[in-house]
């Protein structure tokens, strides 16, 4: 695997990734496209949908 991310809606390769921690001690990183704007998490290997994010339970 190289470091070089290419965005998988309009191919280009101006993909910047940052890594995240999420509330519950799991780190995903955090894609974004230059180009035509289109983001994404990635966790494990995993492309992530931003709904499914936003259902990780919130734990005390
Ligand atoms: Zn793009």
């Amino acid at each position: 695997m190289t470091s070089t991310l290419t965005c998988k809606t309009c191919g280009a390769n101006s993909v910047i990734q940052i890594q995240l921690t999420l509330p519950d001690g799991g780190e995903v990183d955090f894609c974004s496209c230059h180009v035509c704007e289109s983001r994404w998490y990635n966790r494990d290997g995993e492309v992530l949908d931003l709904d499914a994010l936003v259902d990780v339970p919130k734990k005390a």
